[in-house]
């Protein structure tokens, strides 16, 4: 009909619209979509609570709870089919996560599948050369452990001052310096680190004389020394000492002396796995207040119909939710090759505040029994409070928000 009407050219043009509208605004997930869901959801179910409190008890990596994930194809989401697998993006990679998070298994869904699919999969994915995507992403899709050696105990957050220096020589670089905070270092199979191939104080601009290796471990030249924290146990954080490392200039990821610009194809995914995994710890921590709260008595009605129950949890869950739709579409920016740093730090702090809210609602519903290692909501808490603190503390996405989206003069 339009072809008759209006000519060919309005009825492509038409249908482009209503493919962008549609595709904009459909929130209906795809069969595989779904099928992700349903599989994180079954995983998680496996993986309790009590599983978790047993591994953060003990300090103990959860082997078989990676090997579900890696059995199941987590890893691989974002990695291309012609790699091992399943092509899909990081929308998807939030899917598995979000899921995994508050079906049970707290911020351990996300944070392993953080480490080898972001900081390895997607970095090599959006710049590694034929070589390295064929040697590590279908290793990375079958489960290979990574990390990635950023924070430095000098320069913090102000990350574009880091001194780790890769000076090249005979056709291969030597690496010396020293990261902290570097987690899953003792497991990892491959480091994605960050050098300055040129000091900061020599640079062109603050953004040049970065350079990103691909690093296999281990490596005699790296040292680790575990670092005690506040949760997350099942997983350990590292000093890292870096003393002559050779690393062969083929294990260069991307242009030299631009490693800063590509991280931001790393640093963005990252804030949007923490993002769904505060989301997740939200809804989890809701959820099981929701079932006590209708349970405990200890006036005449359940504690869940005094409005000081009610209402906190209700917000918070309506803040969750405004919180995912903007991860979501930072998602789906990011997966479609835009610009996507605001919506990326704006759902962090949105989800960080929501998630963070919804816990401690929730640690208030349980009364003295939130205090108990039992009632795991103390767990959720040690485990969402890192999320204001990493990957990007909330005051630099605040600063990120001020100066980019609010043109404001740069605050630091
Ligand atoms: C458990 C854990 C795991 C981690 N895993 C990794 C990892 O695997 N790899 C990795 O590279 N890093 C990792 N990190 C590091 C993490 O990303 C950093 O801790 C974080 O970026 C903050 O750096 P910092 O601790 O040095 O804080 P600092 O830079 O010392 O900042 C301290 C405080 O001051 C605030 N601040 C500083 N400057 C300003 C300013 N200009 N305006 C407003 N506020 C400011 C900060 O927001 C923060 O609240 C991890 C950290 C933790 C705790």
């Amino acid at each position: 009909m339009f072809c008759i009407f209006f000519g060919k050219a309005f009825y492509s043009d038409f249908l482009e619209n209503v493919r962008l509208v549609v595709g904009v605004m459909d929130f209906e997930l795809t069969p595989e979509q779904k099928m992700i869901v349903e599989t994180a959801t079954e995983i998680a179910r496996d993986y309790g609570p009590e599983y978790w409190r047993e591994k953060d008890r003990k300090h103990e990596f959860p082997e078989d709870f990676w090997k579900s994930l890696v059995e199941a194809g987590f890893p691989g989401i974002v990695i291309p089919e012609k790699y091992g697998g399943s092509g899909m993006g990081m929308f998807e990679m939030l899917l598995a996560m979000e899921t995994l998070v508050s079906e049970g298994c707290g911020l351990a869904g996300e944070w392993f599948l953080c480490l080898s699919a972001v900081f390895g999969g997607l970095s090599i994915v959006k710049h590694g050369n034929e070589a390295q995507k064929e040697k590590y992403l279908p290793k990375i899709a079958k489960g290979m452990e990574f990390c990635l050696a950023l924070t430095e105990p000098d320069a913090g957050t102000n990350t574009l001052n880091i001194k780790t220096m890769a000076v090249k020589q005979d056709g291969e670089y030597v690496v010396n310096g020293q990261k902290i905070f570097i987690s899953g270092a003792d497991r990892a199979k491959g480091m994605l680190l960050v050098t300055r191939t040129t000091p900061v104080d020599k640079a062109p601009k603050r953004t040049l004389g970065l350079t990103l290796f691909l690093v296999d471990l281990p490596n005699p030249a790296i040292e680790i020394i575990p670092i005690e924290k506040h949760g997350m146990n099942y997983s350990k954080t590292f000093e890292v000492y870096i003393s002559d490392l050779r690393v062969p200039k083929e294990n260069v990821l991307g242009e030299p002396e631009k490693g800063w610009y590509l991280l931001l194809d790393t640093l963005n995914p990252e804030r949007m796995s923490f993002s769904a995994a505060a989301c997740g710890l939200g809804l989890l921590a809701i959820k099981k207040a929701v079932e006590y709260a209708k349970e405990r008595r200890v006036f005449e009605a359940p504690i869940g119909a005094h409005q000081a129950i009610q209402f906190p949890l209700a917000e918070a869950k309506a803040k969750i939710e405004a919180a995912r739709l903007l991860n979501y579409k930072a998602a789906w920016l990011y997966d479609r090759g835009q610009e996507c740093g605001a919506e990326a730090n704006m759902a962090k702090v949105a989800a960080v505040e929501a998630g963070t809210e919804a816990v401690y609602h929730a640690m208030q519903t349980f009364g003295g029994y939130g205090y108990t290692v039992e009632y795991d909501v103390e767990r959720w808490w040690r485990e969402i409070n890192l999320i204001r603190l990493a990957p990007v503390t909330h005051q630099m996405a605040l600063a990120f928000i001020g100066q980019h989206v609010l043109g404001l003069p740069k605050s630091y």
